[in-house]
């Protein structure tokens, strides 16, 4: 298992640098994410959940559909996160570039989080004391961490598996165990320093099955069921199989019927810009071992 999970790690390590090339002025964000799924395909991965590249005030879940033209801007915060899993073990991975400039301090803020955070990591640590010191180390920046965004465990195909790791001290926590696996991943912001839904919605996962009249939400559905039954898939990745606009309609109702969930696109509630710096890390007794 541990070996799947470094394996998974070793993936998204290549895929992230190679990606890099891609982040600059002029590209689409579509072509970013059709080379990351495409790559940790080819270098024996599976995907764990879809490319997520998110620009300035949105914070994450924005995976872009099939017939998105948005183009990458100078000056615009550009997070990727991606994931790669072998046997359902799960690397989760994310970091921020600022298109045609340097790094800078918002940047620097989320790095240095993070960094701090895992230095501090080893079985029997408190997950409030680790928001505490994200929280800490991003106010120094000047800077608000994002609140109501987490870090998660990870378990064999659940990538967001019960115990959360905040971004900010919090009353209660949870001590750290041997062995376990978590992604740990601190937002910075000069906004609110919290995340709101936007309507739009292009990433979902499976729930339950029930059962839907409407010929092409059922068709859609033994789909989703066969091929992600456990994990997040984009409506890009349906747009190739079932193509035209009434996909759209189809996952509404799927929606409706609670049979999908929905993750919106999120933003900064006041429309700051927001930087994302994540790895995914094995818990040890004396320390923390990064697959990412
Ligand atoms: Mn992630
Ligand atoms: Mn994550």
């Amino acid at each position: 298992m541990y070996d799947e999970y470094r394996k998974a790690g070793e993936i998204t390590k290549v895929v992230k640098k190679e990606v890099e090339l891609l982040l600059k002025e002029g590209t689409k964000v579509l072509e970013i994410a059709e080379f990351v799924e495409n790559r940790i395909k080819s270098l024996g991965g599976e995907l764990a959940f879809p490319c997520n590249i998110s620009i300035n005030e949105i914070a994450a879940h924005y995976s872009p559909p099939i017939y998105d033209e948005t183009m990458l801007h100078r000056g615009d915060y550009v997070k990727v996160d991606l994931g790669s899993h072998i046997n359902g073990y799960i690397a989760d991975t994310a970091f921020t570039v600022k298109i045609g400039e340097e790094k800078d301090d918002m940047i620097r803020a989320s790095e240095e989080a993070l960094e701090n955070a895992i230095s501090m990591i080893k079985a029997g640590v408190n997950t409030s004391d680790i928001g505490a010191k994200i929280e800490e180390t991003i106010k120094s920046y000047g800077f608000k961490p994002i609140e109501n965004l987490n870090g998660h465990r990870l378990a064999q195909n659940d990538l967001h598996a019960d115990v959360t790791i905040p971004n900010i001290a919090t009353d209660e926590g949870y001590i750290l165990k041997d062995g376990e696996v978590f992604a740990i991943e601190p937002f910075s912001t000069n906004g609110a320093g919290r995340v709101i839904d936007e309507d739009k919605v292009f990433i979902f996962k499976y729930l339950v099955n029930r059962p839907i009249r409407l010929g092409l939400a059922r068709k859609v559905l033994a789909d989703i069921r066969r091929n992600y039954p456990d994990l997040p898939f984009a409506e890009r990745w349906l747009s190739k199989k079932f193509p035209g606009r009434k996909l759209d309609f189809a996952l509404k109702t799927l929606m409706r019927n609670g049979i999908i969930y929905n993750y919106n696109v999120l933003r900064d509630e006041k429309r700051g810009s927001i930087t994302q710096k994540e790895h995914t890390v094995i818990i040890r007794k004396d320390g923390c071992e990064v697959t990412t």
